[in-house]
């Protein structure tokens, strides 16, 4: 049994250095995770704005076009009110002036609100564009940087899949299996001494009859508060 106890430590130290190797991998990961999504979100807005840009130029062209025509039907229409003797027919050619007023008067209103805003929006495309750039700047810089702690890391990490491979190769399954839902519940200790008849993994006071058998090491005793595996140390 002292083996067995002494595999699974071996295993717990182990699957220690795993986990704090896999942890400073993502974190060193999520840095560029990070500045990629910032150059993303960056480079989506700007190719939004200047759809939104393009799409309002177009608008103000048509617009001012659509103007331009009224006025020119505009002075057309007065120029025949000139020449017409007949009141009916003047009465209509001014209700067609003032309804073409109207409508140029819209036309500029429409005008106005596009051409507002286009200061801010041409500032704000301006300086998108220079963020985009430093971002992507700096995410190739960061991606280089972090390359070949990457590599060593996975390199580190390979390493030790194997040597827990090992080792749980000589460990029971139901035990093991056992050893690893508690590793992954109880915060990366699933083996623990009894030293002084107290559980180290969570301080309860064992019951003496089971610190008696724990210091035997016959068999595998588990802590009856945490389910934590109970090894003896002084
Ligand atoms: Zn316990």
């Amino acid at each position: 049994m002292r083996e067995e106890i002494t595999r699974l430590m071996s295993l717990q130290v182990i699957d220690r250095q795993l986990q704090e190797l896999e942890q400073s991998l993502s974190s060193i990961a999520g840095r560029v995770e990070q500045l990629r999504g910032q150059t993303e979100q960056n480079q989506a807005e700007l190719t939004r704005l200047t759809e939104d840009d393009k799409q309002i130029a177009l608008n103000r062209k048509k617009t001012e076009k659509e103007l331009a025509e009224g006025e020119a039907r505009i002075r057309n229409k007065r120029m025949r009110l000139n020449l017409v003797r007949n009141d009916k027919e003047l009465q209509a050619l001014a209700h067609e002036v003032d309804s073409l007023k109207d409508n140029n008067q819209r036309l500029e209103a429409e005008a106005l609100a596009l051409m507002e805003g286009q200061e801010a929006r041409t500032q704000r495309i301006e300086e998108l564009a220079k963020a985009v750039v430093a971002s992507k700047t700096e995410l190739a810089a960061a991606e280089k940087e972090i390359a070949g702690q990457v590599e060593e890391l996975r390199g580190s990490i390979a390493k030790k899949r194997l040597e827990r491979e090992k080792i749980s190769a000589e460990i029971p399954g139901n035990l093991l299996q056992r050893y690893d839902i508690i590793f992954s519940r109880r915060a990366g200790l699933a083996v623990a001494n009894s030293t002084g008849g107290t559980c180290q993994g969570c301080r309860m006071r064992l019951p003496p009859q089971l610190f008696n058998e724990i210091q035997k090491h016959l068999q595998i005793h588990f802590c009856p508060n945490c389910q934590r595996i109970l090894y003896f140390e002084p």
